[in-house]
Parts: C-alpha cells; sequence; structure tokens
C-alpha cells in the first residue's frame, strides 16, 4: 500500500462514509429519506426540496458503507489493512466524525455487551471496530507464533479535562464522584510528543479481556438521560492499542517492532455547527467543544496549506498531533443519518468530511528497538510508578479508616439496594400502565406542540421587545449618569463661587478701614511738616552764621599759612647752598684716598715680580744638580745588569759542558756494557755447542762399539758354536746381557750429562738477557733525565736573559722620563716668570687709567651738583609764587561763598513758604475720600445642593424598580393588563416628550 514515493509526497488521509438505517422511531414516522449511498461507485447523493428549493449534491469518498452495510463489511473493506499496517509497525488513527446519533459510538465499539458471546466462540455481529481490531491482532500474533505485548488506554476528554476510563475502581470513588473523574495532565514526553500522565495502561493477554475493558471503560463515561444523551456527546473518547513484537535479526540481536492504533469517537459533530446559531449557549458549547472546534480549525490550516497549525490550542489535537498531517496512517469514518430532519448536520458533516480528505500524512514505520533500551526505558517507567505508589500508599494509611467507615455504610447501602429493589418492581408494574397513559398523552403532545409552536413565535416576539427595551433602558441609564456627572460638577463650581463671593466681600471691608486709617495718617502728617519746616528755619538761620564765621576763619589761616611758608623757602635755600660744599669737599677726601691706594698697589706688584724671577732661579739650580745624580744611577744600574748577564751565560755554559760529558760517559757504559753481554752470550752459545758435539760423539762411540762387539760376538759364537754348544750359548747369553746392561746405564749417564748442561746454559743465557734489557733501560732512562735536564736548564736561561732584557729596557725609559720631566720643568719656569711680569705690568697701567677716569668723574660730579642746587632754588622760589597766588584764589573763594550763602538763605525762605502752601492745598482741597453710592451688592448666600441629594434623584437599581414593580402589580394581575398592548410598546422616551 505505501509506495517509497509516497514517502516524499505524503498520503491523503483516507475518508469512509457510513450511512445508519432509519430507526424504529424513524420508521415509524415515516420519515422521508433524503440520502442515496452508492456503495460501488462510492458516491453519496443528497437530494431534498425546502421551500422550493431543490439541494442535489453528490460527493466522493474512498468508500462508502450504506444502511445495510453490517459491521463486518466495513471492518473488512476499511480496516483490516489498517490493522495490519499496525502490526508491521505503522502508527494508525481512525476517527469517527458525525451527529450524535448516526452510530458513531456504534461503528466503533459495537453493541457487544447485549450480545455477548457470539456464535462458537467468535465475535457478535454487532461488534465494533475496537472488538475486532484486537481479536485480528491476537489471531496474527498467535499465528505468527511471536512474543508479543498488547497495551490498551482507553480515555476521555471532556470540557479539556482528560479522564481515564480504564482507572481502577478505588476508595476515592465511593467518597465522591468527582474524585472519580479525577482530569489527567497532558505533558510533553521530550520527545516531540505528549503523554498522559497518570493514564492506566492496561496490558491485554487475550482479545476476550477486551469486552470487560470496554464495559469498564463505557460505565465510566457517564451519560445523563436527557433527550440527547449530554456528555457523550459532548465527550471524545480515545482507545488506543499498543503492540510491541520481539524480532530476531540475522545477527542474533533482539528488537522490537513497536506499532499503535488510536481509535478515537469524536464528539458529536453538532456541537460546533449550533454554536453558531445561539449567542448565550454558544459560549458554553465553544468552551466545552473546544477540541472540535480545534480540529475543525487545524484541518482547515492543513487543507490550506497555512503557515501555523493551531495544534497546541486543544488538548485533542494535542494528543492525536501526529495523525494530522503527520506520521501516522489517519483514516476519518463519517457518520450520517439518512432522514429528513438530519439533513443540515448531514451536508454539513458531508462537507467536513469531504474537505479533510486533502489532508495529507507521511506515514512512517516506527523505528524497531533494541531490547535492551526498551528495558532501560521501562526501568525508568518502574521508578516513576515506584514513586507514585510511595506517594499513594501514603494516602492509603489515612484511607484505611475511611474504607472500615464506608464498609459499614455499604451494607447500609445495600439493605437500601434491596428495598429499592422492591419498589422498583411496583414501579415496573406502575410503568406498564403508564405506557397506556402514555399514548393517550402523546396524542395531546401533538396538539401542544402546535400550540408550542405558536407560543414559541410569540416568545421570540417578546423577546425582542424585551430586548429593544433593555436597550433603551440602558441608553437612558448613560445619560442619566451623564447628567448627574453634570450637576455634581455644576454643584462644586457654585460653591466655589459662593466661596469667592464671601472673601471680596471681606476685601471690600478690609479697604473702607484702610481708607479710615490713612486720614488719620495725613492730618498727623499735616501737623508733623508746618513744624518740621519752622524747625529747619531756625537751623539753616544757625547754619549761615556758623559757615560766615568759618569764612573768617579760613582767611586768617591762609594768611598766617603764607608768612610761614615765605621763612621756609629762605632757610631750604640756606641749606642747598651748604649741602653743595659739603659734596665737593667730600669728593676732594675720595680722590686722595684712591691715589694712596694706587701707590700701595704699585708696591705690591714690583715685590710680586721680584719674587716670582727668584723662585724661577732656584728651581733651575735645583734641577741642574739632580741631573748629574741620575744619570751616574742610571749608568750604574745599566753596568750591574751587563755584568749580571754576562756571568748568567757563562753559567748556563758550563752547566751545559757538564751535561755533554756526563751523556758521553754514560753512553760509553752503556756500549761496553751491551758488547760485554754479547760476549757472555756469544760464550755460553759456545758452550752449549760444545757440549752437544760432546754428547754426539760419545753417543755415535758407544753404537760403534754397540756394533764392533754385535759383530765381533757374532763370528766369535759362530766359531765356537761347534765346540761349544749349549754351555757355551748360555755363558754368552749371560754375558751379552751383562754388556747390554752396562751401555745402556753409561748411555742413561751421558743423556743425562746433556741435560744438566743444556739446562745451566739456558738459565746463564735467561740471567744475561735479563741483566741486558735492565742495563738498557737504565741507560735509556739516564740520557733522557740528562736531555731534559740540559733542555730545563736552557730553558731557564732563556727566561733569565729576557728578564735581564726587560729590565735593562725599563731602567733606559725612566732615565729618559727624568730628563722629559726636567725640560718641562724648566719651560714652565720661565713661562711662569713672564706671565707673572706681563700681569703686574698690566695692572700699574690699570691703575694710571684708573686715577684719570676719578679725576674726571670727579670734576663732572661737581659740575652736576652746582647745576641741580640752583635748580632746586629755583623751583623753590616759583613754588612760593604759585603760593602767594593761590592764597589771594582762596581769598577770593571765601569772598564769592558768602555772597552765596546769602542768596541761598533768600531761596530757602521762598521754597519752605512755597511747600507750606501745597501741602495746604493738598491735604485741605485735594485729598478725597470714598463715598458710598448704594450700588454694590450685600452680601447672601445661595442654598447649594449635597451630591448625596444630586445621587438621590437617580432612578432606583432595577432590581428594587422590579421589586417595587411586582409589589404592587402581582402577576396574576398582570395576566388581565396585558390586554392592553399599547402600555407594553410604549417607548420609555415617549415620558420625556
Ligand atoms: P453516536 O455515535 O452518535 O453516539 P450511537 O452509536 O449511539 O450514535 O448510535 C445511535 C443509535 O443508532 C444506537 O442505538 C445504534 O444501535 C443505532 N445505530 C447506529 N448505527 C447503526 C447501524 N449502522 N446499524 C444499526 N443500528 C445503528
Ligand atoms: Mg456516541
Amino acid at each position: 500500500m505505501s509506495g517509497r514515493h509516497d514517502k516524499e509526497k505524503g498520503v491523503n488521509v483516507q475518508v469512509l462514509l457510513r450511512c445508519r438505517p432509519f430507526s424504529d422511531d424513524e420508521l415509524r414516522n415515516n420519515a422521508p429519506q433524503v440520502l442515496t449511498c452508492n456503495d460501488l461507485q462510492r458516491e453519496v447523493a443528497v437530494s431534498q426540496n425546502i421551500a422550493g428549493k431543490h439541494i442535489d449534491r453528490v460527493f466522493t469518498f474512498d468508500k462508502v458503507f450504506g444502511p445495510s452495510a453490517q459491521q463486518k463489511d466495513l471492518y473488512d473493506q476499511a480496516v483490516v489493512p489498517i490493522v495490519n499496517e499496525v502490526l508491521e509497525g505503522f502508527n494508525c488513527t481512525i476517527f469517527a466524525y458525525g451527529q450524535t446519533g448516526t452510530g458513531k459510538t456504534y461503528t466503533m465499539e459495537g453493541e457487544c455487551r447485549r450480545s455477548k458471546g457470539g456464535p462458537s466462540g467468535g465475535l457478535p455481529a454487532e461488534a465494533g471496530v475496537i472488538p475486532r481490531a484486537v481479536k485480528q491482532i491476537f489471531d496474527t500474533l498467535e499465528g505468527q507464533q511471536a512474543e508479543y505485548s498488547v497495551k490498551v488506554t482507553f480515555l476521555e476528554l471532556y470540557n479539556e479535562e482528560i479522564t481515564d476510563l480504564l482507572a481502577p475502581e478505588d476508595i476515592s470513588r465511593v467518597a465522591t464522584e468527582d474524585k472519580q473523574k479525577k482530569p489527567l495532565p497532558l505533558m510533553e514526553d521530550g520527545k516531540g510528543g505528549v503523554l498522559v500522565r497518570g493514564l492506566e495502561e492496561e496490558i491485554v493477554t487475550s482479545a476476550n479481556e477486551i469486552f470487560t475493558l470496554l464495559e469498564r471503560g463505557s460505565s465510566k463515561r457517564r451519560t445523563a438521560e436527557t433527550f440527547l444523551n449530554k456528555q457523550s456527546s459532548r465527550s471524545h473518547s480515545l482507545f488506543s492499542i499498543t503492540i510491541h513484537i520481539k524480532e530476531a535479526t540475522p545477527e542474533g540481536e533482539e528488537l522490537i517492532k513497536c506499532g499503535k492504533l488510536n481509535l478515537v469517537d469524536l464528539a458529536g459533530s453538532e456541537n460546533i455547527s449550533r454554536s453558531g446559531a445561539r449567542d448565550g449557549r454558544a459560549r458554553e458549547a465553544g468552551e466545552i467543544n473546544k477540541s472540535l472546534l480545534t480540529l475543525g480549525r487545524v484541518i482547515s490550516a492543513l487543507v490550506e496549506h497555512l503557515g501555523h497549525i493551531p495544534y497546541r490550542d486543544s488538548k485533542l489535537t494535542r494528543l492525536l498531533r501526529d495523525s494530522l498531517g503527520g506520521r501516522t496512517k489517519t483514516c476519518i469514518i463519517a457518520t450520517v443519518s439518512p432522514a429528513v430532519h438530519c439533513l443540515e448536520e448531514t451536508l454539513s458533516t458531508l462537507d467536513y468530511a469531504h474537505r479533510a480528505k486533502h489532508i495529507r500524512n507521511k506515514p512512517e514505520v516506527n523505528q524497531k528497538m533494541m531490547k535492551s533500551t526498551l528495558i532501560k526505558d521501562l526501568y525508568g517507567e518502574i521508578e516513576r510508578l515506584k514513586a507514585e505508589v510511595y506517594a499513594s500508599r501514603e494516602k492509603n494509611g489515612a484511607m484505611a479508616e475511611q474504607i472500615e467507615q464506608m464498609g459499614g455504610q455499604i451494607e447500609n447501602y445495600q439493605k437500601q439496594l434491596e428495598e429499592m429493589q422492591d419498589k422498583y418492581t411496583g414501579q415496573v408494574r406502575e410503568c406498564s400502565d403508564l405506557t397506556s397513559r402514555l399514548d393517550v398523552t402523546e396524542k395531546n403532545l401533538s396538539q401542544t406542540s402546535k400550540i408550542l409552536a405558536s407560543t414559541n413565535e410569540e416568545l421570540k416576539k417578546s423577546q425582542y421587545a424585551m430586548k429593544e427595551k433593555d436597550f433603551i433602558i440602558s441608553e437612558q441609564k448613560k445619560a442619566e449618569n451623564v447628567l448627574v456627572q453634570q450637576a455634581c460638577i455644576l454643584q462644586s463650581s457654585l460653591e466655589k463661587a459662593t466661596k469667592d463671593n464671601a472673601s471680596l466681600h471681606q476685601k471690600i471691608g478690609r479697604e473702607d478701614k484702610l481708607s479710615a486709617d490713612n486720614r488719620k495718617v495725613v492730618d498727623n502728617y499735616q501737623v508733623e511738616l508746618s513744624e518740621q519746616i519752622s524747625n529747619m528755619f531756625s537751623k539753616v538761620a544757625s547754619c549761615m552764621s556758623q559757615q560766615n564765621a568759618h569764612l573768617q576763619g579760613v582767611n586768617k589761616l591762609s594768611q598766617s599759612r603764607l608768612e610761614a611758608h615765605n621763612k621756609a623757602i629762605l632757610e631750604m635755600k640756606k641749606k642747598v647752598r651748604a649741602s653743595r660744599d659739603l659734596y665737593s669737599s667730600h669728593l676732594e677726601a675720595v680722590q686722595n684716598v684712591v691715589r694712596l691706594h694706587k701707590a700701595n698697589s704699585n708696591a705690591c706688584l714690583e715685590e710680586v715680580s721680584a719674587l716670582t724671577t727668584s723662585s724661577a732661579s732656584s728651581i733651575d739650580e735645583f734641577l741642574a744638580s739632580g741631573d748629574g745624580t741620575t744619570s751616574s744611577l742610571f749608568d750604574e744600574l745599566q753596568n750591574a745588569l751587563t755584568s749580571h748577564q754576562g756571568e748568567m751565560a757563562l753559567f748556563a755554559r758550563e752547566l751545559r759542558q757538564k751535561f755533554h760529558t756526563t751523556m758521553e760517559k754514560t753512553q760509553e757504559m752503556s756500549e761496553y756494557t751491551s758488547t760485554f753481554f754479547q760476549k757472555l752470550m756469544q760464550e755460553s752459545k759456545n758452550a752449549e755447542n760444545r757440549a752437544a758435539e760432546a754428547n754426539d760423539s760419545q753417543i755415535s762411540s758407544i753404537i760403534d762399539f754397540q756394533k764392533t762387539y754385535e759383530a765381533q760376538s757374532k763370528s766369535d759364537s759362530e766359531k765356537l758354536i761347534a765346540d761349544l754348544t749349549n754351555l757355551v750359548s748360555s755363558h754368552i747369553r749371560r754375558q751379552h746381557e751383562l754388556v747390554d746392561s752396562r751401555l745402556h746405564n753409561f748411555k742413561d749417564a751421558v743423556s743425562s750429562n746433556k741435560s744438566f748442561l743444556d739446562e745451566h746454559v739456558s738459565a746463564v743465557n735467561n740471567l744475561t738477557n735479563d741483566a741486558k734489557r735492565k742495563w738498557e733501560t737504565f741507560s735509556m732512562q739516564a740520557e733522557n733525565d740528562a736531555r731534559e735536564g740540559a733542555d730545563f736548564s736552557a730553558a731557564k736561561h732563556c727566561r733569565m736573559e729576557l728578564l735581564l732584557q726587560q729590565s735593562v729596557g725599563h731602567a733606559e725609559s725612566a732615565f729618559k722620563h727624568c730628563k722629559l720631566t726636567h725640560e718641562s720643568l724648566k719651560e714652565m719656569n720661565s713661562k711662569q716668570v713672564a706671565d707673572v711680569s706681563s700681569l703686574v705690568n698690566s695692572a700699574c697701567d690699570n691703575n694710571e687709567q684708573h686715577d684719570a677716569e676719578v679725576d674726571s668723574a670727579r670734576t663732572a660730579a661737581e659740575k652736576d651738583v652746582t647745576k641741580n642746587s640752583d635748580e632746586i632754588i629755583q623751583q623753590i622760589d616759583r613754588m612760593s609764587e604759585d603760593e602767594k597766588a593761590s592764597v589771594s584764589q582762596i581769598l577770593e573763594n571765601v569772598k564769592t561763598h558768602g555772597k552765596t550763602l546769602e542768596s541761598f538763605q533768600q531761596d530757602h525762605c521762598c521754597q519752605t513758604r512755597c511747600i507750606e502752601d501745597k501741602a495746604q492745598e493738598t491735604f485741605q482741597q485735594r485729598y478725597m475720600e470714598y463715598e458710598p453710592t448704594g450700588t454694590t451688592p450685600s452680601r447672601s448666600e445661595p442654598e447649594v445642593p449635597s451630591k448625596a441629594t444630586i445621587e438621590s434623584l437617580r432612578a432606583m437599581p432595577m432590581e428594587t424598580l422590579l421589586e417595587e414593580f411586582r409589589e404592587n402589580n402581582s402577576y396574576d394581575s398582570f395576566a388581565s393588563k396585558e390586554s392592553k398592548p399599547q402600555q407594553l410598546t410604549r417607548s420609555p422616551l415617549s415620558q420625556v416628550n
């Protein structure tokens, strides 16, 4: 099914349509059919005339199952391949989508409970997808004889809360009903998916167990008995089967293949479409079915390829994210009803399902897991569960008591139950009576429903009118609020204005007081002014007399001052002349002193030059005396050195000669000894040779004697054989033996002699060789020593000679240096003498020059002094004249001042009189006082309403008004009034008009 190219492009979501058969009720009511299914063409046609409008639409799906299709047909055709893929390791999801009552639950779960235990232990015909899938899975796995595990979870999602439908029946269930359906949190699993924390995973070991599980789950799904089973229609249920299959690779590794099948029974689709129509309940419905709405939005986003897919907006889409555009294979079974009263929903379901066909998923086989990693994961899981168990155990301790209590309660309940059962049987009987009554009632009902329809219409109208009124009231309320606000603003501004008014009146009072005070001040001031003016008069008169006296004093003072000045000038002139004479006499004395100094310095200089010449001659003498001694000393030194040198050379020569003689003697000695040794060796060799020769001759003579003796004895024996046979032969043998032994002894003695001699010679030889070698080494040593001694003395001699030479050189250079010093000393001496005499000469010249300069300076100074004193006297004369002139000026000024004083006095009189007149005029005639006109308003306090009174003017709140209305007009009395329609329709605004 899944080609390789599918992986890149993706696989469309498979969409099936199932139409349920008419229900018994619908058949009874003869409901018209609007839907026709063509299973083979995979088409569904909808056709209906509504209000003259003909609706005719055809939809095509991946598969279509008409009303006659059985559970088995749907399963075999649509679900078997999906389950096979799950067994291959894919994740697959099957959604059931449709209006409530169209068979979603029937399709997914079936009605197996009722007909439990189908024919031959197989599944009942009514069994839905879930039990069939479980059975197929077990059959396949058992057929493969593989090791496997099957786990299922079953959860319900209602109002965005997840409840575990397989949670064990714990004690908490007894405590409160709410706790039983404790919501479970949805969490990120860290691998990009989500998991439901604390969700029970039930391990299933055989297909039969599935029915108990389904029953357990479904019983927890609270189904209300209202006309549409409320919660089940609004809740989603998710049944998941997870399969782990063990596989062995050819390498012997154990791998775990994993596949998951999600079976989703969605909430009734009518919940979304209806929510658009009714306002009030829409919000509630939206909240409850946020998941369904989000599913629709997710599908739209996927179909329209929008960038953002709002998976995270609801729990359902978070849980099934992978099934929508992810790696899961997805199939949607849309369920519809064929009846006309469901047409609207049917069309919307068909549109929805048709759109969902365009979603593309990219199915991928789950990665096979190593057994070890799986085990590791499981250990982690076990740890987590352990922690949970510990936590719950702690809780359990507390609950044990509760359990006991509850045990008692249970007994009570059981008793009650028995009673109830009795009652129930009674009730059942009543029920049969009631059914007969019900038929009657049903007829009534049809009539009533007609009435109800008309009433509904009226209700709608009145609701509309109510809405209108509500609107108007709210508007008026707003207006009222605005008015009260405005009134409050006005009130506050009025309060402010009264306050302002009061403060203005206060200000006027203050001003009145001020002007009265002012009047008094002015009166006082007038009196004081005239007093002060008369005071001033008298003061001016006294001042005038004082001034005149002062002027006369000035006159006298200037006269006396002039006289004193003249006297002082005469005295000053005298003093100037005397000082000029004193100055010239001082100058003469100075010149005399200078002359005395000059004579003294000249004498000194002459003495200095004499001293220098004498010292120079003494130095010369000293040097001359020193010269002779130094040269003689140096000569002696030189001589001593040369004599040393000669002796040295002589000594060295003698030493060398002595060495030579010893050397020669040693050589002679050694030669002599070596020849001696050679001779000795020669002698020893000769001795050796001679001994060898003697030995050889002796041996040969013995051998000759032996031979001759043997020949003689042979011939003798041959001669005597005849005569002397036996006797003689014995005698001969004896004699023979004797000779032999004798000869033998002799031979031995000779050879021993020889060996002794040989040994002796060789010992002598060794000895001489040793002595010779020793001597040679000794002579060599002696020779070397002698040579070394000669070389050493020669080297020493050379060194001493060199040293002597050096000291001779030193003596010579010292002599030269001495001479040089003498010469430079002489030179310096003569130079110094010359310098001193030139210095003395120049000093004498300077003295002369100074003398002349002092002379000329004296005459110039005398001239300047006479000139200056003349000038001073002239200046004094001029000053006294100026003084006279200024004194006469002062006198004149005093005169004019007296005149101005007189005129000032007259002016002052006029002025004061004038001021007096003016003041009189101002204060008596011009200064005016305020006269009241009577037009200023008198102080008043208007009445300002308080805020509370303004607020009290508001209309009473709606509830109190309503209560008031209800008290005054009872509902019963209203029924009669209702016949006056004008009163009801009157708009609240008409009151204003
Ligand atoms: P929903 O899934 O909307 O809650 P149900 O599965 O509860 O609807 O079905 C409502 C009723 O219709 C049930 O009594 C069920 O037996 C019946 N029904 C639904 N589909 C079929 C069908 N294909 N064949 C027979 N009966 C059906
Ligand atoms: Mg249902």
